[in-house]
């Protein structure tokens, strides 16, 4: 029933071990003890056949471990010992890999680093252009628990200092202007010979280039803290309850106070050893764009903290086959950034455009949106709240701005030339947007616009739940207590009034009706009615005027 969605190369399948993960979890969660010894066998059969781990396996290897210590903390009385065996022999395996890794410390040189890549000219381009992080090693000497990035214990290998000047050279040839030198590291651990941190600070002072940098201080690197001090770094330090102590002592012996970050308990979301593996959280990453590794590059994508993205947000490796990269977006850009509608990027051309669907991994966030304040930082945008738009409220409030929002575009568009000397494209464009104001403050058309945004989204779940069916369960363990509560609330109002007819009932809240049809999708039940109201608007994503239309090439 659904239509074919165009593909993009950015849509990339899961690896071995995130599969296995998920199979695991769904083991678990639906307490299949045998179903999870079995798979922990696959995957410790896997790990001894490919023992040489890349950050990321090892980061999966670490979560699964995690999910094995949460969920079988006596595997015995489980009375499948076995599974004790599998996790003792994981564990070996890896701390094998850390030592071997952590004693033969690679410093990576650019030709290998890019050879590996193996991109055109054309995706490293963009790749340069949309880097937002920049992480100088692999592995992190600090050992936090909360780690949102699950970065791997120990430094095992750095960039080599000219690949990192390479590299950001050819960020400022891109024009991109600002670096955060962090990700699942720490800045002040990267070294080659005598240089260090403050060597590459000094490279970029010279650069049209800003950069960040977020620090624990790893133990011994205190002298290099007060450097980099001295040389007004652009630097902050995340505070934890091992290094608040120590961090005050140098603020008291160099008499100066130290720009700090996360020293309040509500930014403390548990991640890492912390993880829990059940709950929904909001996300801390606040970026759209690529992430430079010594292992590799990859675009990043915000999501949702659970057990589906433990990082809070996916990593999409980046391969000679990606023909899309999102446009970078950071801090309180990022944050204005709906998460549920096509991604703004460039193509193979490097030119500006929108996917026309969503990714997989904004399918998720939609579906794990349960319309929470908790869920979303203030300034992001929820389903729940952009469903509200198109209620009366501020329909009528749209409709009393008319005048001013006219008296904007006229600014935008005319305060350079008259309409009759604008391009025909933008005479179309200026008087689009006009149209789509007014038609926006019209009841009629405001709910046609609703219908097509919900309809979008109800389309993308079902897709995605054909394509999906581990995930799918995943999610509906994650939701199961607020698909209980919606189901007791909506089952009688909906009754057999179809979707179209509750939608527009200012009476009923249109948010709880959306995940009622949003969990018939997921459960496969009562869900004719849901496939009957998306074939019957049909819908699709305008970029230009930014809402949801009827589709008009589907009949
Ligand atoms: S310093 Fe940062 S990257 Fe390193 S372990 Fe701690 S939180 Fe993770």
């Amino acid at each position: 029933m659904t239509k074919q969605k165009k593909t993009y190369a950015i849509q990339t399948h899961d690896s071995f071990l995130e599969q296995k993960k998920s199979a695991l979890l769904n083991a678990v969660y639906e307490n299949h003890h045998q179903t999870a010894q079995q798979i922990y066998y696959d995957i410790l059969k896997y790990a001894e056949a490919n023992p040489k781990f890349s950050e990321n396996q090892e980061k999966r290897l670490n979560q699964i471990q995690i999910i094995i210590k949460k969920f079988f903390p006596d595997p015995a009385k489980h009375s499948f010992p076995k599974i004790k065996m599998y996790n003792n022999r994981l564990k070996e395996l890896i701390l094998f890999s850390i030592k071997q890794s952590s004693k033969n410390i690679l410093h990576i040189n650019f030709q290998t680093w890019e050879k590996k890549l193996g991109l055109h000219p054309w995706q490293k381009d963009l790749l340069y252009k949309t880097a937002m992080t920049f992480q100088l090693t692999t592995g992190c000497s600090n050992f936090c628990r909360r780690c949102n990035e699950w970065a791997l214990p120990k430094v095992r290998s750095h960039f080599s200092f000219n690949a990192i000047l390479k590299i950001i050279r050819h960020m400022a040839d891109q024009t991109n202007d600002e670096i955060s030198l962090y990700g699942a590291s720490d800045p002040l651990d990267w070294t080659e010979d005598e240089k260090n941190i403050s060597d590459i600070i000094k490279f970029l002072k010279n650069l049209p280039i800003e950069y960040s940098i977020l620090t624990k201080v790893p133990k011994g690197k205190e002298s290099l803290l007060k450097k980099l001090l001295k040389m007004n770094a652009n630097l902050s330090v995340s505070i934890t309850s091992k290094n608040k102590a120590r961090i005050k002592r140098i603020e008291q012996e160099i008499e100066k106070s130290i720009s700090k970050q996360h020293d309040l308990d509500e930014l403390l979301i548990p991640a890492g050893l912390d993880e829990d593996f059940v709950s929904v959280k909001p996300s801390i990453t606040d970026g759209y764009g690529t992430e430079i590794t010594p292992h590799g590059a990859f675009i990043i994508i915000p999501t949702f903290t659970s057990a589906l993205h433990p990082f809070g947000h996916k990593k999409i490796r980046i391969t000679p086959d990606t023909n899309f990269f999102p446009i970078k977006k950071t801090g309180r850009k990022a944050l204005l950034v709906d998460y549920f509608k096509p991604l703004e990027g460039y193509d193979l051309e490097k030119n500006i455009c929108h996917l026309d669907c969503l990714l997989d991994v904004q399918i998720e966030s939609i579906i794990l949106d349960n319309g929470s304040h908790e869920l979303t930082p203030p300034g992001m945008r929820s389903l729940k709240e952009y469903l509200s738009i198109f209620e009366e409220k501020p329909r009528l409030q749209r409709k009393k701005m008319t005048l001013s929002v006219l008296k904007h575009l006229k600014k935008q568009f005319l305060s350079k030339t008259a309409f009759k000397d604008l391009s025909s494209k933008n005479k179309c464009f200026y008087l689009k947007k006009i149209n789509t104001h007014l038609n926006l403050c019209k009841k009629a058309d405001c709910l046609s616009t609703k219908l097509s945004a919900i309809s979008f989204f109800l389309e993308s779940i079902s897709y995605y739940a054909h394509k999906n069916p581990v995930k799918i369960k995943i999610m509906r363990f994650l939701l199961k207590n607020e698909m209980e509560r919606i189901f007791d609330t909506c089952t009688d109002i909906i009754s057999h009034r179809p979707p179209e007819n509750l939608l527009s009932d200012p009476d009923i809240d249109s948010f709880d009706i959306f995940r009622f049809y949003v969990f018939c999708l997921l459960n496969k039940s009562n869900d004719s009615a849901v496939l009957e109201f998306i074939k019957s608007y049909p819908s699709a994503y305008d970029s230009f005027t930014d809402i949801f239309v009827q589709n008009p090439s589907v009949e």
